[in-house]
């Protein structure tokens, strides 16, 4: 039996979760819901949070902080001062499980980070390493936030799915990260981010007859999007021939 059959999901509790841009589309297409509901932008002044995993955002309302783009925690309903992923289902605590039981409550949608946990590559990129799992990941003295309630062994993982969602996982957050390049080079405002995300993504499919040689992320830049919270104009996202020839 899995660790996390019975588990009360400290991981889902104690860390951020960061979300490239193909895990927000999964979840928005899939489940129907908006960029508003599940993803936030978390300040990451030390990489903390990023852990050379995830790439860093600037704003242009917050020009100096750099953030990572996560989903949002929301309150525990049973442990009160305490969070959890706002997407966590909370089981109330009982006498055997004094902690509760949880489980994901979009599983087949789960950002790539939480797919892969707890496994890593190894250096030449052919195995799975299970990370070495503190007993609890926040400072404190708060039960809820302990994980894993014993090891994890070889044999509780398929031999085959962890490599599959690591080698995506990390393809995934490589595109993301040459996103980020191209929007940091002009960041523009918290809220056009999700309209910049969703005219990139949608120009990742194309036709054979309109593949341009040599096609890097630049090309799918989109020239403009339309800031409809703070500001009804035009923004524009189109780089200039020295950012492209940079790129
Ligand atoms: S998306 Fe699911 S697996 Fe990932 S942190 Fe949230 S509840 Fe846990
Ligand atoms: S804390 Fe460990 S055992 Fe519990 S749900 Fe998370 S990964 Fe599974």
């Amino acid at each position: 039996m899995s660790p996390c059959e019975d588990c009360h999901a400290g991981c889902c509790r104690s860390f951020t979760v960061p979300v490239s841009g193909a895990d927000i589309m999964r979840i928005e297409n899939g489940l129907g819901l908006s960029f508003w509901d599940f993803v936030c932008r978390w300040e990451d002044p030390d990489g903390r949070i990023a852990l050379n995993y995830a790439p860093h955002f600037f704003f242009e309302d917050e020009p100096e902080t750099q953030f990572v783009i996560s989903l949002m925690h929301h309150e525990s309903e049973y442990f009160k001062e305490t969070t959890r992923c706002r997407f966590l289902t909370e089981g109330a605590p009982d006498e055997e499980h004094p902690l509760g039981q949880a489980r994901c409550g979009i599983y087949n949608y789960r950002p790539g980070a939480c797919r892969v946990f707890p496994t890593k590559f190894d250096p030449a990129n052919e195995l799975a390493v299970i990370h070495d799992i503190p007993d609890r990941s926040r400072d404190g003295d708060v039960g809820v936030y302990d994980l894993c309630p014993r090891p994890w062994e070889p044999s509780d993982l398929d031999p085959v799915q962890p490599l599959h969602n690591l080698v995506v996982a990390r393809y995934e957050m490589q595109f993301f990260r040459s996103i980020a390049e191209l929007w940091n080079r002009n960041p523009r405002s918290w809220s056009v981010f999700p309209d910049f995300l969703r005219l990139v993504y949608a120009r990742r499919v194309v036709r054979e007859e309109e593949l341009k040689p040599q096609q890097t992320v630049t090309e799918l830049a989109p020239a403009e999007v339309v800031d409809d919270r703070e500001n009804p104009s035009v923004v524009p996202f189109a780089i200039s021939e020295e950012q492209r020839r940079s790129a």
